[in-house]
């Protein structure tokens, strides 16, 4: 596997397998990788001549200094799965290589980027797409590999990509969840280990919840999340929400919305915690 940490490298190292006649899969993350990580390597695998990821921990996505100072960095383990699991190159820039001058471009995603993850994390999906756009035009890959467990970015992303005609086909990829249903996440190994024991709560509630989505109002199944959440003194809740899944607005008259989107997001001490089901009425 090659490992490079310059953007012209990088690009003349794919641009030749391009050249080549090859198809270049890409899997953007931000390192202590779990495998969650490891299923869109997997995934590209499958479907891609060639594979590569990057590991950034991109800082203008936190809106919390906290979060990006502690934000969990294990890079010699990382190159390791990613060798095991057949990747072919990953970028490892730094900050400097990322953004040699401040950052100065604004995406408007509308209504999408207001709700949810965008409401509690302000400049948050800016990050993001700011990023991402970067990445894609140095990595300049067919196929992209984002996971369902952060579901507004991939429908950021998937705006990202119209709005700005990348010729990039997005591929999304099921959430990866340990046994007893915590989705796999890199900010997991914050929690203690008492956290650890309670965390499948938040799946166990949006299973129930997505149980009751034939049988209930969208607002009794609200309700009924909101206060699971609200009596369990081991929880912060910020939101317990059901959207649809294209712009991600509430849904409030189940027959309008077939196939909704079911999103959560608590703090569990010191980490907060997303997950989100299909929920169907
Ligand atoms: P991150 O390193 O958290 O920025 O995540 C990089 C990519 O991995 C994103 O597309 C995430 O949605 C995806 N990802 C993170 N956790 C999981 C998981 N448990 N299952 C599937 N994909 C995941």
């Amino acid at each position: 596997m090659k490992i490079t940490t310059l953007r012209s490298e990088t690009t003349a190292k794919i641009y030749a397998w391009k050249e080549a006649g090859l198809t270049v899969g890409f899997v953007p993350t931000m390192g202590a990788l779990h495998r969650g990580h490891i299923s869109l390597i997997e995934e590209a695998r499958k479907t891609c001549d060639i594979v590569t990821c990057s590991i950034f921990v991109n800082p203008i996505q936190f809106n919390n200094t906290s979060d990006l100072d502690t934000y969990p960095k294990t890079i010699e383990a990382d190159i390791e799965k990613l060798e095991n699991a057949g990747c072919d190159l990953v970028f490892i820039p730094d900050t400097e290589e990322m953004y040699p001058e401040p950052v100065t471009e604004k995406y408007d995603f509308g209504a999408l980027e207001n709700v949810l993850e965008g409401a509690f994390r302000p400049g948050h999906f800016n990050g993001v797409a700011v990023v991402v756009k970067r990445l894609f035009d140095i990595m300049i890959p067919d196929m992209a590999f984002f996971g369902e467990k952060d579901y507004q970015q991939l429908l950021i992303i998937k705006a990202l990509v119209l709005h700005d005609n990348i010729p990039v086909e997005i591929v999304p990829c099921p959430i990866i969840r340990e046994k007893d249903g915590l989705a796999m996440s890199s900010r997991n190994t914050r929690l203690s280990e008492n956290e650890r024991t309670v965390a499948p709560f938040i799946y166990n509630t949006l299973c129930k919840a997505a149980e009751m989505g034939k049988t209930h109002t969208i607002e009794q199944i609200v309700s009924w999340g909101e206060a699971q959440f609200n009596n369990n003194d081991n929880f912060k809740l910020e939101y317990f929400q059901i959207a649809d899944n294209i712009e991600l607005q509430p849904v409030v008259n189940k027959k309008k919305s077939d196939n909704a989107r079911l999103l959560v997001a608590a703090w569990l001490g010191k980490v907060r915690l997303i997950d989100n089901v299909d929920i169907n009425f």
